[in-house]
């Protein structure tokens, strides 16, 4: 699944939510996620986000590994 990185904290530009083909992306309060079982990995997001922050999973700079835990965790309910 593609991830939403750093670059998006505190920007929320919103382009890849009209984008995303299959309503995937999701708001939080400081950032965009997305949630990984609904991305189709088609990667629309990627190319539409103004601070590059969209990255597909297995090419995330590694200072940001993170944040697919991020994006995943958004959507657990607890
Ligand atoms: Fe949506 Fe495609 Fe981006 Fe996945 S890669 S979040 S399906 S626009």
């Amino acid at each position: 699944a593609y991830v939403i990185a750093l670059p998006c904290v505190d920007v929320l530009d919103r382009s890849c939510v009209d984008a995303c083909p299959v309503d995937c992306i999701y708001e939080g309060e400081r950032s965009l996620y997305i949630h990984p079982g609904g991305c189709i990995d088609c990667g629309a997001c990627e190319s539409v986000c103004p601070v590059e922050a969209i990255y597909f999973d297995e090419d995330l700079p590694e200072i940001w590994a993170g944040y697919a835990i991020a994006n995943a965790e958004f959507f657990i309910e607890i």
